[in-house]
């Protein structure tokens, strides 16, 4: 079994054969009730369809809005059960417990099983990649991190976006992995109204991974 020991990073790294203007928008943390409906609605509004990396213990919260997801074209990501951090030091065991839990939580509620993993934090180490390889799971990171989990404001958000290039993968939150009843995401939404039209308009092309 080949163990990868460095997450995909770009989107060819992924999808070598999408297409050269190819960008990727990645939603971590939820689903949650009251943020995932809203980025749900905006990414129709634009023709946009993303992936959403769900931990297992928001899957089994709600199974509908991961049913949704799914139903509405999206790609579904494993990120692990209930998202400890930091993650990667933790034993062997633990590891595969919350790669485990999770893919079982999700499939449950999607009724298809995830093919990608991203660690909590992108704290990764020796033993997650093989505890994620032993699944089948391909790893995934990010290359442009806004920071919204931290609310650092609207416009810092946009900015940040704004700066994705073709081949990148773009990191937002719809929920919060240390606070499973969700804190407020209303910047993301925010800044994904200006952010969507935008990359849109550039000729930019939006994948699934
Ligand atoms: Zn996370």
């Amino acid at each position: 079994m080949a163990v990868r020991q460095r997450p995909a990073y770009t989107v060819h790294q992924v999808l070598p054969n999408a297409p050269a203007n190819a960008i990727a928008l990645t939603f971590d943390d939820g689903p949650d009730p009251t943020w995932t409906p809203q980025v749900l609605a905006l990414l129709r509004q634009y023709g946009v369809r993303a992936t959403f990396c769900i931990v297992g213990r928001q899957a089994r919260a709600h199974p509908d809005l991961v049913r949704r997801i799914v139903a509405e074209g999206h790609a579904i990501c494993n990120h692990s059960m209930t998202h400890p951090l930091p993650f990667s030091h933790r034993s062997a065991a633990a590891i595969d417990g919350e790669i485990g839990g999770a893919q079982a939580a999700i499939t449950a509620a999607a009724g298809t099983a995830p093919t990608l993993f991203r660690a909590p934090g992108g704290d990764w180490s020796p033993p997650v990649f093989s505890a994620e390889a032993s699944r089948g799971l391909k790893p995934i990171a990010w290359d442009i991190d806004p920071r919204d989990w931290s609310r650092p404001g609207t416009q810092k958000i946009v900015a940040s976006l704004l700066a994705a290039k073709p081949g990148d993968i773009l990191l937002c939150h719809d929920g919060d992995g240390e606070h499973p009843a969700g804190v407020d995401r209303s910047e993301t939404v925010q800044a994904l109204q200006t952010v969507l039209p935008q990359l849109k308009s550039r000729g930019l092309t939006f994948v699934t991974l």
